[in-house]
């Protein structure tokens, strides 16, 4: 334990680190990230040359081809989307849902109803759900987070293959503005000197895997965690492996409810989550050890169950200690703010699970410390990866696209190189910005609650009780995570 938590304030001088880099004025920024191997004039050949290529055609890729291509000001640009799989089209909603979940947050939604996705999302499958409530496995503190009148939306939960599939079938109704090239995997990337040196190409070439090469005044990365365009450049990565797992499957409930909650307890081992998806049937996301991940992973249907219940509804991590303290200091609360705070509410519990649904993946975090360089720039999981437990992975990468297309736009607008750095930089700075800070306390939160040492989780029962008890506070922090 000791050694997780003194790893964090290295985690977070590592983060602060790419922050102060955003201080260095933007010509010393332009000229050291010239610095990466450049491509001779003499390699390239007379290739049409495009003014946009995204690679990589994920959630927050193809999210990027579409708002670019219904741009007013982007119109009659040469935009093109590389996806190295095969186009994922959805003539009819599958009966059963699919495992890969996420929790779109309204801001995201706005991006996505502008893009005219919404509307197909809704039409085919989406939970909004209106309340969250979040408690400690080591305590009775629990915070909830809802919308005042429950009237609107906290979030909405949706597929991850609906959301592509809602996209593309937006892409497809944009084919004079965007170009889709799926099962095109690229397998080299030549850069252009920041300065047009005599002897250096001006673009961007991007190889793909049948070998056709093609040139591009802007290179947007999208090609995920693992992205080739942010290794290939050179970009440096404050990046570890988490001692975590996420085990994820559809739920079934044991009964029909409303189920309006997003429900998340934090264990010693990791949080787990149950987000709603119909009356009946929820997602499960199960951060936990590598190890119990694949315990879990073996076990028969009806222990699996019996371990998502005992996850949610078992008291042995409690201390009396703990308990006493916990009880007194939000007695104490109470008495100074009577009417704060937020009843608890109980889990449904689980009967069942969707066959075939259990699968697991390992977490991890990573961050880029620089998005852009000359004519290139890296979005979503390529730019920034985070742990499931707040939700927000694609939702931040959602704000790279709505911030990158509104700066791009504005550059077309103005006549400007839409590989220029200048407004490059700008959408750098504005990301990180947000990304940075969102990231450091999500990160905080994984190993403040990976423990379940006395004095640590005293402190966080008292901070989870207080916030609980601050309405003003809570709204602040709903109001982040909305974005
Ligand atoms: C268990 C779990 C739960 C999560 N829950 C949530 C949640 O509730 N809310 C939320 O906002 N986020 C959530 N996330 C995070 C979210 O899933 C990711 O942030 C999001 O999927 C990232 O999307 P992306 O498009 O950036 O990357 P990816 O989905 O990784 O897409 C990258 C794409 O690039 C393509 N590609 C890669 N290399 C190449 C190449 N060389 N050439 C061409 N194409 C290439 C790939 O084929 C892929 O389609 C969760 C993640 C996990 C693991």
């Amino acid at each position: 334990m000791m050694h997780k938590l003194s790893r964090a304030p290295l985690a977070l001088q590592g983060l602060s680190r790419c922050f102060i880099t955003e201080k260095h004025s933007a010509s010393v920024k332009i000229a050291r990230r010239g610095l990466v191997c450049a491509k001779h004039v003499g390699d390239a050949g007379d290739n049409e040359v495009y003014d946009v290529i995204i690679s990589g055609g994920g959630m927050v890729g193809s999210t990027m081809a579409c708002s670019l291509g219904m741009d007013p000001n982007l119109e009659g640009k040469k935009i093109l989307l590389l996806e190295a799989g095969n186009k994922k089209v959805m003539d009819k909603v599958p009966d059963t849902y699919s495992t890969r979940v996420s929790s779109i947050s309204p801001g995201s939604a706005t991006l996505l109803s502008g893009i005219g996705a919404w509307e197909r999302i809704t039409n085919m499958r989406c939970k909004p759900y209106k309340k969250m409530q979040v408690w400690d496995a080591c305590s009775d503190a629990l915070i909830t987070f809802d919308k005042e009148n429950l009237q609107d939306e906290m979030a909405y939960i949706v597929e991850n293959d609906i959301v592509v599939a809602a996209v593309t079938r937006q892409l497809d109704s944009l084919s004079d503005n965007v170009e889709v090239k799926y099962r095109s995997k690229v397998v080299k990337y030549s850069w252009p000197m920041p300065h047009l040196a005599a002897d250096s190409i001006p673009w961007v070439e991007v190889t793909l895997a049948s070998g056709e090469t093609l040139q591009t005044k802007l290179l947007i990365g999208a090609d995920g965690p693992n992205s080739m365009v942010r290794r290939e450049l050179g970009i440096p990565t404050v990046k570890w492996n988490y001692d975590q797992s996420a085990v994820v499957a559809v739920l079934h409930l044991s009964e029909p409810t409303e189920n309006n909650v997003a429900w998340q307890r934090f264990l010693p081992t990791g949080p787990i989550a149950m987000l709603p998806l119909s009356d009946t049937q929820s997602s499960l996301v199960w951060s936990t050890s590598h190890q119990r991940a694949e315990e879990l992973l073996e076990l028969d249907e009806e222990s699996f169950v019996d371990a998502i219940n005992s996850a949610f509804w078992k008291t042995d991590n409690q201390t009396q200690l703990v308990q006493t303290a916990g009880s007194m200091f939000r007695g104490a609360l109470s008495a100074i703010m009577p009417s704060s705070g937020s009843p608890r509410q109980l889990p449904p519990s689980v009967s069942g699970i969707g066959p075939k649904s259990r699968v697991m993946f390992p977490l991890g975090m990573g961050h880029a410390s620089e998005y852009v360089r000359h004519r290139v720039a890296l979005i979503g999981d390529a730019a920034h990866r985070v742990h499931p437990l707040a939700g927000q992975g694609a939702n931040l990468g959602f704000g790279d696209v709505a911030c990158l297309t509104q700066l791009l736009s504005q550059a077309a607008f103005n006549g400007k190189d839409l590989g220029a750095m200048q407004h490059l930089l700008e959408y750098e700075t504005e990301r990180q910005r947000h990304n940075l800070p969102m990231m450091a306390a999500i990160d905080l939160m994984k190993r403040l609650y990976s423990t379940n040492a006395a004095p640590v989780v005293l402190l966080r029962t008292f901070g989870l009780q207080a916030t609980n008890m601050l309405p003003t506070l809570k709204e602040q922090i709903m109001a982040f995570a909305s974005k």
